[in-house]
């Protein structure tokens, strides 16, 4: 007989293990004027900069051995003070007829992030979009039951260099297709609120005119709904786009489905995406995985309605995709849809979205978590059983007597003072390598 109350969210492994600090920064993490200083440093005409920022930011090359517009020893000398790729190997799945691109790559120290590209052709009313989704941390310690990043644990955050690298790969990538990045969407591994000064960071670099350049309206940063970080996003007043992954409108519920409920519950969250809505003139849009019989009911549906009627927001739902350690499905089209009209009927605005790359693993996580070893069989039996038993009890109203998963970081307190946008987040190239960092 299984014990309803056993831990179900606890994941294969919570494996909080240090970075392994690289000595040299990625150039990927360095604004303008971190790499003008650096030049000046170098002793360099102050052009070099532009040379250095036109090969990192637009030039073909994947290393500084290729840059031949700078000689040999200015190479050399930045090559020892700074790496041109925080990302060591990078491969490539393909999928959906080559409009899907799944990329796992290793970082520096062996742990393993995706990045996933997606190609949307242009028609009579839309112009051709490029999407990339990257990941802000390796593994989560958010623990999501169907989700394989969740199932991970927690590894590390990653630097801004490495979340900004997925970018510049993925660039590099379209402009020998001739094609243009157009949007980017931190939905890949890990909780960006709980990263946010590095997902701050690269978002800096995305938008900036003389890196991506890309609109703040073409970013979309998704969370799982970690109040404090969606507070401090509403305080900085840019125009990011915020989803929240909702999946339950119901505490019991999402206790189970999404665990950091358990400390920030659902109407919170919604309160504190409500505010930013406010603050930034930007509708927050939430995302629903539509998991058969466990969150796609009649009630599930009004449950959400209650909780998001008049706020202006925008649900996406999208079918499961199947991931090995649960027993849980998608939900079927036609119940998909019904839930889907059940929401619109009641006047929110909703898009049933279709899962792109299903045949490459295209859940965030599933292609790290494949090369992290599947888990055996008698562990998956397990977990089915456990998650069966605690859904049963979730679905009975019943809320989890199970504490929020450990790794949420401290507790809240407000700021001390509001970081401003232009605030410099990019490491600074010119401290020595020991006082380089952040949170560690
Ligand atoms: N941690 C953040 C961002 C990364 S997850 C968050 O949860 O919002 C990005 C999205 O992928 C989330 O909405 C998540 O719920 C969804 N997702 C995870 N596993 C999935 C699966 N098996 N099928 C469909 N969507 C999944
Ligand atoms: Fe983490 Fe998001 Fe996956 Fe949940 S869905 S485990 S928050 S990456």
């Amino acid at each position: 007989m299984t014990d309803p109350a056993a831990p179900v969210s606890t994941p294969r492994s919570l494996r909080v293990v240090p970075p392994a600090r690289h000595p040299r920064p990625g150039v990927g993490g360095l604004d303008e004027e971190d790499v003008a200083g650096m030049i000046g440093e170098l002793g360099e005409p102050a052009f070099r900069s532009r040379q250095v920022a036109d090969a990192a930011w637009r030039s073909p090359a994947a290393d500084w051995d290729e840059i031949t517009t700078l000689a040999r020893p200015l190479r050399a000398a930045l090559a020892a003070r700074l790496r041109f790729d925080t990302v060591a190997a990078t491969t490539i799945r393909v999928a959906d007829g080559g409009t899907t691109e799944k990329a796992l790559h290793g970082l520096s120290d062996g742990r393993l992030v995706e990045s996933v590209l997606m190609h949307y052709p242009g028609a009579a009313d839309r112009r051709e979009r490029n999407t990339l989704c990257i990941s802000s941390q390796a593994g989560c310690a958010v623990g999501c039951p169907f989700c394989a990043t969740g199932e991970l644990g927690f590894e590390r955050d990653l630097e801004v260099a490495e979340i900004v690298d997925q970018a510049r790969h993925a660039r590099r990538r379209l402009d020998a297709a001739g094609r243009h990045l157009t949007n980017v969407v931190f939905m890949g591994m890990g909780e960006p609120l709980l990263n946010l000064d590095a997902v701050l960071g690269a978002a800096a670099a995305l938008t900036d005119p003389g890196r991506f350049g890309l609109g703040a309206r073409h970013v979309t940063i998704s969370t799982s709904g970690v109040v404090p970080g969606i507070e401090r996003l509403a305080r900085l007043r840019p125009q990011w786009t915020l989803a929240i992954s909702l999946h339950a409108a119901r505490d019991p519920l999402r206790d189970l489905l999404v665990p950091l409920n358990r400390r920030w519950p659902v109407a919170d969250v919604v309160a504190a995406a409500r505010a930013y809505g406010q603050e930034t003139g930007r509708r927050v849009s939430y995302e629903y995985v539509m998991i058969d019989g466990i969150n796609d009911t009649a009630a599930d549906a009004d449950a959400v309605v209650r909780l998001l009627r008049g706020s202006g927001a925008h649900v996406n739902c999208i079918p499961m995709n199947q991931v090995a350690h649960t027993p849980w499905r998608a939900s079927a089209p036609q119940r998909i849809a019904a839930f889907a009209e059940r929401l619109r009927a009641a006047g929110l605005g909703v898009t049933v979205r279709r899962n792109r790359g299903q045949e490459v693993g295209a859940a965030c996580g599933q292609l790290a978590a494949e090369q992290a070893g599947e888990p055996t069989a008698p562990t998956v039996a397990r977990r089915h059983e456990l998650l069966v038993a605690a859904s049963a009890v979730a679905l009975r109203g019943e809320r989890s007597s199970e504490p929020a998963p450990p790794g949420l970081g401290p507790p809240d307190r407000p700021p001390a003072r509001p970081v401003g946008v232009g605030r410099r987040l990019a490491p600074a190239a010119r401290r020595p390598p020991a006082a380089q960092g952040g949170r560690r």
